[in-house]
């Protein structure tokens, strides 16, 4: 604990490559600068919209999201919310009036273990980016997570059964998304790393069944082996 929190003020090395003296260097800085990614579709997920990512899960950007989810780095939301950016605007249709980005949200136990929702905060900097680049971005939340149990070691099934019963519609918050796309506004969802696209797919079918269609979802980065996916499996 104390280590994540000395971090949290004085960042020794680059989250990416462990060079000392700086939080993320120049070098991982260029190696992460491609993209965006159009994520395959995954055919056994048929509410799953069009996916990109502001690139591939691995290298330096792999480092990055481990170290601002799980080592307290919340410095990085700066330059992964900055990739989250880029695959947003490859999801936006032209002439729309502008982005409500909705985090697939975390479980209040993730939340707490976090210090906060970290994909929340990334899409406020994506969203604040967009805006300043002349697509209005906003961030709303019309999700929210119930708590449950870790996915790993499930199989593809039990992992679009799990994502489904672990997510709810706020009925509160459904007004203000309702009158964004009125307005024209394309909803897109989004998330740190898309790995089997089960929890994006669930997003999507709910927000659907609330009469609110889901344009593309974006996230940071994504994996492009899918262990779990039904064709591995075979
Ligand atoms: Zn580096």
């Amino acid at each position: 604990m104390f280590a994540t929190l000395v971090d949290l003020v004085l960042p020794t090395s680059c989250a990416g490559c462990g060079t000392a003296g700086v939080a993320w260097c120049d070098r991982c800085a260029d190696r992460i600068a491609g993209g965006p990614v159009r994520v395959p579709p995954a055919r056994w997920l048929s509410g799953l919209p069009p996916v990109v990512a502001g690139g591939v899960y691995e290298g330096p950007l792999r480092e990055a999201v481990n170290a601002y989810k799980e080592h307290g780095r919340h410095g990085l939301a700066a330059v992964l919310g900055d990739r989250l950016a880029v695959a947003v605007r490859a999801c936006v249709p032209a002439g729309r009036a502008g982005v409500l980005l909705v985090p697939v949200p975390a479980t209040p136990a993730a939340a707490r273990r976090r210090f906060g929702d970290h994909v929340t905060r990334l899409a406020r900097r994506a969203g604040a980016g967009l805006t300043r680049a002349g697509v209005p971005g906003a961030v709303g939340f019309p999700l929210r997570a119930l708590p449950r149990p870790d996915s790993v070691g499930l199989t593809a099934a039990q992992r679009v059964a799990a994502a489904r019963a672990g997510l709810r519609l706020r009925p509160g918050r459904l007004g203000d998304v309702r009158a964004a796309v009125a307005a024209g506004v394309s909803l897109i969802l989004v998330d740190d790393v898309i790995t089997s696209g089960a929890t994006l797919d669930a997003a999507a079918g709910l927000l659907r069944s609330a009469g609110l269609p889901v344009t593309a979802a974006a996230t940071v980065a994504y994996t492009p082996r899918r262990p779990d996916s039904p064709e591995s499996e075979s």
